[in-house]
């Protein structure tokens, strides 16, 4: 039986998840609305978000992959806000082709390199020690979207399953409203 599609079909493509994150020189320079406007372009969905403060533990974790490369220190400093404001928005996008639909949105890592009118065209810059601050992160495939996804977020904080979860008893010491 042929099961080949037909000419000009269009292949269906995956229902992906992508951790976005709008970086401390984003929310610093106020550019939160107009970062959230141009994602909006994609028609995905966003399941979850939150505003958090970015430990040494979580950016290192973040960015291991780059542990190597000699603007580490510096890449640290800039996610965990240094020269900016201790803050990020961290966000889940959900839909078809959603990373690579949020990739396109976002332009070239480099800001100066990205098409002018994605959003590190429009508002990103190379600081003088030659850090990319390209003022939001997206998930590169959907091995790093899953290890992101699930070292920025807790499972309840998702709206949607989108992984396994499973159910544990876990004894800590929590903060609670005074
Ligand atoms: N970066 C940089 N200089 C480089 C490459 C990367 O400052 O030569 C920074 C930049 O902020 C980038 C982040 O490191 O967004 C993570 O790099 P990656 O290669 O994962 O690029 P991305 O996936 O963010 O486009
Ligand atoms: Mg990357």
């Amino acid at each position: 039986m042929d099961t080949s599609k037909h000419e000009g079909e269009e292949k269906a493509m995956p229902e992906q998840k992508t951790l976005v994150i709008i970086k401390p020189d984003g929310l610093v320079k106020s550019l939160t609305g107009g970062i959230l406007t141009k994602l909006s372009e994609t028609k995905l969905k966003i399941i979850a978000a939150k505003v958090v403060r970015v430990s040494r533990e979580l950016a290192v974790e973040h960015y291991y992959h780059l542990k190597d490369q000699p603007f580490f220190g510096e890449l640290i400093k800039y996610i965990m806000g240094e020269h900016h404001t201790n803050r990020v928005l961290a966000m889940v996008y959900y839909g078809e082709d959603a990373i690579q639909k949020v990739r396109a949105i976002a332009g070239s890592t480099n800001p100066e390199e990205a098409e002018s009118i994605s959003i590190r065209g429009m508002f990103g810059r190379i600081t003088t020690k030659g850090v990319f601050e390209n003022v939001i992160h997206a998930s590169s495939d959907p091995k790093e979207a899953e290890r992101e996804i699930k070292l920025w977020f807790m499972p309840d904080e998702i709206v949607t399953d989108i992984y396994p979860t499973t159910e544990k008893e876990v004894a800590r010491k929590m903060r609670v409203w005074a």
